[in-house]
């Protein structure tokens, strides 16, 4: 499904999640990032020793979740646009997702926004609790939505229209 889509299948996902005990300890980067392609910026741009140096620029990359804070510097880092902060511990029923968004326009502090999948489908809807644009960010923006807990490893993506 993958070579034919792009889409990533729930256990490709399920592979590059922290363990069950790490997700309920705060936030986590989620690497989506599943083609050997010649990039690593995501293990320069962390601080925190959490992406391995690359050996073969080549390799996917390899994060050590204990090691990661869920700091999202590497979220606009990433060109590939690969990399999620899923926190689960947000509240009893939502979790937050910080996504990386280069669209115009962006979405506003509060607005309620379609929550989309990894196959472009709306799923739902998506609160916008945080709207980073600082030029540090590369040109690519940080929006961090909230979603029903259960979405948290589906949706990755959101849509202005609803
Ligand atoms: S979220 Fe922060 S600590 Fe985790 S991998 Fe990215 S840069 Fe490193
Ligand atoms: S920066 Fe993004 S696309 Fe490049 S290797 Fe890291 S996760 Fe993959």
């Amino acid at each position: 499904m993958f070579d034919k889509t792009g889409v990533a299948t729930p256990e490709m996902v399920e592979k590059v999640l922290p363990s069950i005990e790490r997700r309920q300890k705060g936030p986590y980067a989620v690497f989506e990032c599943f083609q050997q392609i010649p990039c690593n910026p995501c293990s320069t741009a962390c601080a925190f020793g959490a992406v391995a140096a690359f050996e073969d620029i080549n390799h996917i990359p390899s994060v050590d979740h204990e090691s990661c804070t869920g700091c999202g510097r590497c979220v606009s880092r990433c060109p590939g646009l690969a990399i999620f902060i899923v926190d689960e511990t947000y509240s009893d029923t939502e979790a937050t997702i910080k996504i990386p968004y280069e669209l115009v326009p962006l979405p506003a502090e509060g607005q309620v926004v379609d929550a989309i999948d990894r196959a472009g489908e709306v799923v739902g809807k998506a609160r916008v609790i945080k709207v980073q644009n600082s030029k540090a960010l590369n040109k690519t923006n940080v929006i961090t939505i909230a979603v029903p807990k259960e979405q948290a490893q589906i949706v990755r993506h959101i849509g202005l229209e609803g």
